[in-house]
């Protein structure tokens, strides 16, 4: 992973319209977390494009 590259993503949780943090992976290839309230997944690749864009939605 690059020295420069955030260690964490904004994710806005759709389903509970909650906003959280989720951070990478022990991989380091993704940004990995859950919605707080109903535990829904999201998983954002890193490199993939648009990681650039800092929210992403779970849905
Ligand atoms: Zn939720």
């Amino acid at each position: 992973m690059k020295e420069n590259q955030k260690k964490f993503l904004g994710i806005m949780f759709e389903c509970c319209n909650i906003y959280k943090r989720v951070y990478v992976n022990k991989e380091g290839n993704a940004y990995e977390g859950r919605c707080p309230k109903c535990y829904a997944e999201v998983k954002v690749r890193i490199g993939s494009e648009g990681s650039d864009n800092r929210f992403f939605r779970a849905r």
